[in-house]
């Protein structure tokens, strides 16, 4: 096993992967990949933007020195990934795009404001598929988690999931795999693994035992 670090922002609706930005004639053709983190379908999102040259001055997106945008995006549906588009006027090459979601659109109507983070970091033990020690264990779990790389685990400030990411005690639903609490919890705790690979193991000795018996009969 791996001992591998996390952080979530438990305020978080979306998460700005990366942007990539193309410039031509003072346009910005701009490329914002992202995921939807809030646990329900989104509908728009409102962005705001400063951006800033090579010697770390500002320069004017659409004549602004922060630039306010709206993109819908409808249906973008929970743990989904997309890639959003937008082409907006520039002063200058820009080296540096300081982007954030400032307001997130609900499919059901709802808007929420951008807060402030609430970052945690926290710690997982990731299995090794590689290692002869782990294999097993990964094996099991990969069998009902297609995302698996650790055990699940109930902890005081959420609860970690199988894909390794750390969700909040309210969260039903995991925003990075999609897995639900419940069978996280239920099924892939290092306890419900063991349990289920013995199960697995008496019910296959069985199986021999019935044939073997039946050969001999
Ligand atoms: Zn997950």
């Amino acid at each position: 096993m791996i001992k591998r670090e996390g952080l979530v922002d438990y305020h978080a609706r979306v998460r700005i992967n990366h942007t990539d930005a193309k410039y031509q004639n003072e346009k910005l053709n701009l490329d914002i990949d992202i995921n939807n983190l809030s646990g329900r379908q989104i509908a728009g999102i409102r962005f705001s933007m400063r951006s800033y040259d090579v010697f770390g001055d500002l320069i004017l997106t659409e004549g602004e020195e922060t630039h306010v945008f709206s993109i819908r995006c409808a249906p973008f549906e929970p743990a989904m990934r997309i890639v959003l588009n937008y082409v907006c006027s520039i002063s200058n090459i820009p080296m540096k795009i300081d982007l954030q979601a400032e307001e997130i659109h609900f499919s059901d109507g709802t808007a929420e404001e951008r807060e402030r983070p609430h970052k945690k970091l926290y710690y997982y033990q990731e299995l090794e598929p590689d290692n002869a020690k782990d294999q097993e264990y990964y094996m099991a779990l990969r069998k009902f988690f297609h995302r698996a790389v650790c055990f699940a685990e109930k902890r005081n400030d959420g609860w970690l999931c199988t894909c390794g990411r750390l969700n909040r005690n309210r969260d039903e639903v995991c925003p990075e795999c999609l897995e639900g609490r419940k069978k996280v919890l239920t099924t892939g705790t290092r306890e419900a693994v063991k349990k289920q690979m013995k199960a697995e193991k008496d019910e296959l000795l069985h199986k021999r035992g019935g044939r073997f018996f039946f050969h001999r009969g």
